[in-house]
């Protein structure tokens, strides 16, 4: 959930030449359609349209429930990685995740950071298959290290969306097993680098790379700010192409061409550990330079709807449907 250009955003904000450096750090999709985008934004939908759909209208995936797993998160406050709260979140999600009938693995790590040795904690849940090859799907869920920074959608909803998908996908079995990685430390301590942030990604690359699973990987589908009253989501250009057209072919087909849009923008994150090491990725990503609250204080639970969260969970849903079919 962060990029070289937003985390140059966050500095340049915490600083007083917020509105020079802002435009500066503009993405070139967002730049090419700074209008509309901001348009939209200012123009805030009404409270009713945040209804999350019948869950039967997104193949069961309850938006309802996503957004209390939002709640959740923000309830137990700020929590960045090696923080006392974050071991809160992380007995939550396994606590969650066994309830579904999940198999969840955790892999405690100790890194090296720009503030010294942290404690971090990768969870990942396995769905078997009928095959060995994998489809993998990831959320971070640390909050990046500010004061009263909760991170509703920067960590929350997309973690919100992966807890939602595992009630639902734990309890089948497709073709190929499916995945579903919970990742520490993707916010940087100090300055998004090669080195810091996405700490939790580059252990699970590396890990799988060296057991032998990272290349049983036929696609990861990351999710990120993914749960805005206002979110759009352009199209990730870094990512793989061929799963850039899938996702935003099956939004299109099911009526969501209106969020998942058909313009670009570039955004480093958690897939970037993978694609590094030749995993097709794709990251589903809301444009945060818009949104007018990503990385500070107000990235609270008054941003998230649930309709939005439904519209994702539907996508990823009905994108897994497609993969298990190839
Ligand atoms: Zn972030």
């Amino acid at each position: 959930m962060n990029s070289q250009r937003r985390q140059r955003c966050s500095i340049a904000l915490s600083v007083v030449l917020a509105f020079s450096v802002l435009i500066g750090c503009k993405s070139k999709g967002a730049e090419a359609s700074a209008a509309p985008f901001m348009s939209t934004v200012a123009s805030a939908p009404p409270q009713a349209t945040d209804n999350a759909p019948s869950p039967d209208k997104t193949d069961g995936f309850d938006g309802n429930r996503a957004f209390a797993h939002v709640a959740k998160q923000v309830g137990f406050g700020p929590h960045p990685s090696g923080s006392p709260a974050i071991v809160q979140v992380q007995d939550y999600l396994i606590s969650a995740l066994k309830s579904y009938g999940c198999l969840v693995e955790t892999d405690a790590f100790s890194t090296d950071t720009p503030a010294g040795r942290l404690q971090m904690k990768n969870i990942l849940v396995k769905i078997p298959g009928e095959k060995p090859e994998i489809i993998l799907l990831g959320t971070h869920y640390d909050t990046k290290k500010m004061e009263n920074f909760v991170g509703a959608d920067d960590g929350g909803s997309s973690t919100a969306v992966m807890l939602e998908l595992a009630r639902l996908l734990c309890s089948q079995h497709g073709r190929y097993a499916v995945w579903i990685a919970f990742l520490d430390g993707e916010e940087a301590v100090q300055n998004w680098s090669e080195t810091d942030g996405r700490f939790g990604s580059r252990q699970m690359a590396a890990r799988l790379a060296a057991s032998g699973d990272l290349k049983k990987i036929r696609a990861f589908l990351l999710a990120d700010i993914v749960g805005g009253r206002t979110a759009q989501f352009p199209r990730e250009s870094s990512s793989t192409p061929a799963l850039i057209d899938l996702v935003w072919n099956t939004a299109a087909r099911l009526g969501y061409s209106s969020i998942f849009l058909n313009e670009s923008s570039e955004a480093q994150d958690d897939h970037d550990s993978f694609m590094k090491r030749g995993v097709p990725a794709v990251d589903v990503i809301g444009d945060f330079v818009h949104n007018g609250y990503w990385h500070t204080p107000q990235d609270a639970l008054d941003k998230i709807s649930p309709k939005t969260l439904a519209i994702v969970g539907h996508v990823f849903l009905e994108s897994i449907k497609q993969l298990q079919t190839k």
